[in-house]
């Protein structure tokens, strides 16, 4: 220590080979230190801080310090407040320290009853064991010690309900399948409409067709669905398909039912084979009453003494189970600890502060149980150190300013990458849709597929003129556009006779006609109202009848009264269309 704090020479304690250091109580707080305890900082002292390396509280890193972390930030902090330097020390030993049988203390704890250091900035557990040795702050954290466990595969599944079957495919591959059976019924429904091939004769099935009534075609929309559903369900269905294109759809929707429905059915096996197979753990009792999973903890450090020490029967049965398994069930770090609790058959034993770190960055892994004790971390200064209740007075500051908070959340929750495992089971359905999600995109280049061939279908049976492309999607709107040019055309032309009949009446005079009088004759004879006229010409060119029939209209548009100029009009447009199609 340096600055305005001064070290006398006092006789604190005495040191052995066998027992270490032994520091007499009766001055152990007898330290003088040129430092009033009620100062507001310690401007110009530079302290020397001894870590411990543990994620998320002390790790290496790359900046001015050298060390980042929860505990670097609170020192950092701490020293703005306090205005004080530091320099940073790792224990030698790495552990945060326990007392042997000889009363020895090592780690963190004998590097500060050594005086090694002036205060420690770790994830210190405030022991009763240690403070008789070394004095801590008011904590800054609070925690107790809890299970660490892998996940088993009926943890990571949820436990069966009623509608387990529904748990090997996610919602979404759910959604998805409906939604696909419905596209592929309905383009199956198109299809057989689309393609000329699906049309067919019911009594010469094998023939070209020949009559519009005798054609069907066998995939309505109910059809269609029927066949769709009865794939799906691995049954087939009496409605086949028979032109190139609906079989397509019909072959890929069989290849994806064929993969949806084994990976749903694998699933559902491992699910239910899962369930019999796994005897959970559950709390610590369960935890103590078998044998196959051994359990362990941190070496040297407070988990390991609380167990240790502890009187109560069932952490004494722990105790001796751990002490005596071998191989050790005490590891180096914490991230020994997890490593053998992912390797299987290990629980580790560990402070929920850090627990709480791991479980939310690997989704393999979980607590079980509560905790088992309740505890704090503090600043640790050796024994009557002049430094604690500035310390002290700094952490409840640091705590009211909620920065103790904001430092929890930056290295607990903010520094987290990927997704938390909170969202777990979404991530779970994420997977499982991917992993059957290729099938889709087959399913969907399948339709497109059948698409194209259906339209190659109704090109190849075109060059036939074959009758039942007139039943196709296509051969109905050409058929339509064609009637609807017939009309307009019938009602230009009829038009143009109309203006005829005005302009004949205008400028010409009433003339007999031996056709209009064989007319006027015929309609008499029939006894009806109206008009008929003689359709047929003699002259083969259409033209010449068309202006033949004009000459006759006029004619007989002299003999005949208003009324009946209009239905005589209607039989010439009859006419005429007859015309047109000889
Ligand atoms: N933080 C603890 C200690 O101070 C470490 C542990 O034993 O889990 O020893």
């Amino acid at each position: 220590m340096s600055g305005r704090v001064k070290k006398a020479m006092f006789m604190l304690g005495n040191w052995t080979q066998s027992r270490g250091w032994k520091f007499d109580s009766k001055y152990a707080n007898k330290w003088e230190f040129d430092i009033d305890p009620d100062a507001e900082d310690l401007a110009g002292l530079t302290l020397r801080v001894v870590v411990y390396l543990e994620e998320p509280f002390v790790m290496r890193a790359n900046n001015k310090i050298g060390y980042e972390g929860f505990c670097i930030d609170l020192l950092v902090e701490m020293s703005n407040l306090l205005k004080f330097n530091f320099t940073i020390i790792e224990v030698v030993d790495g552990t945060y320290g326990i007392e042997d049988d000889a009363g020895r203390w090592n780690g963190i704890i004998g590097v500060l009853q050594r005086h090694e250091a002036d205060l420690s900035v770790s994830a210190v557990t405030i022991t009763y064991s240690r403070v008789e040795v070394v004095d801590f702050s008011l904590p800054f954290m609070h925690l107790g010690i809890s299970i660490l466990l892998a996940k088993s595969n009926e943890d990571v599944h949820q436990k069966s309900t009623l509608f387990t079957f529904l748990e090997p495919l996610s919602f979404s591959v759910w959604i998805s399948l409906l939604g696909s059976y419905l596209l592929v019924s309905f383009t199956m429904w198109l299809l057989a409409r689309f393609s000329p091939y699906e049309w067919f004769d019911i009594q010469q099935i094998d023939e070209r067709d020949k009559s519009m009534d005798n054609h069907k075609n066998q995939f309505s929309i109910l059809n269609s669905l029927w066949f769709a559903v009865g794939s799906l369900m691995q049954q087939g269905s009496d409605v086949i398909p028979r032109a190139a294109a609906t079989r397509i759809v019909a072959v890929i929707w069989w290849m994806f039912t064929l993969i949806l429905i084994s990976s749903y059915t694998a699933q559902l096996a491992a699910f239910l084979t899962v369930e019999r197979m796994t005897t959970p753990i559950e709390s610590t009792a369960d935890l103590a009453s078998q044998q196959k999973i051994k359990y362990g903890t941190l070496k040297s450090g407070s988990t390991m003494d609380f167990f240790r020490e502890s009187k109560i029967p069932i952490y004494e049965r722990m105790w001796s189970i751990m002490e005596s398994s071998s191989p050790t069930v005490f590891v180096n770090s914490s991230r020994e600890g997890i490593a053998r609790v992912k390797a299987g058959n290990y629980a580790y034993m560990m402070e929920s502060s850090m627990l709480e770190y791991y479980i939310e960055r690997d989704c393999e892994l979980q607590s079980i149980g509560g905790l088992l004790d309740s505890k704090g971390y503090g600043i640790a200064l050796p024994k009557g150190s002049p430094l604690r209740d500035i310390m002290s007075r700094t952490v409840l500051q640091l705590q009211e300013r909620t920065i103790l908070e904001a430092l929890k959340n930056k290295w607990w929750r903010d520094r987290r990458e990927g997704v938390p495992c909170a969202a777990q089971k979404e991530t779970q359905s994420v997977s499982s849709f991917k992993s059957v999600f290729g099938i889709f995109y087959v399913l969907f280049a399948g339709l497109v597929i059948a698409f194209l061939m259906a339209i190659g279908e109704y090109c190849v049976e075109s060059r036939h003129r074959s009758f039942r492309l007139q039943l196709t999607v296509i051969g109905k709107l050409i058929m339509w556009w064609q009637e609807l040019g017939t009309v307009e055309k019938k009602t230009v032309k009829n038009r143009r006779k109309l203006r005829n009949i005005q302009l004949d009446n205008i400028s010409e005079r009433p003339r007999t006609s031996p056709n209009a009088e064989a007319n006027r004759s015929l309609l008499a004879s029939n006894g009806q109202q109206g008009v008929s006229m003689d359709c047929t010409g003699e002259e083969p060119s259409t033209s010449r009848v068309a202006s033949g029939r004009a000459t006759n209209f006029r004619r007989i548009s002299r003999m005949i009264p208003l009324r009946d100029e209009i239905l005589l009009q209607r039989r010439i447009s009859s006419c005429s269309g007859t015309s047109h199609s000889q």
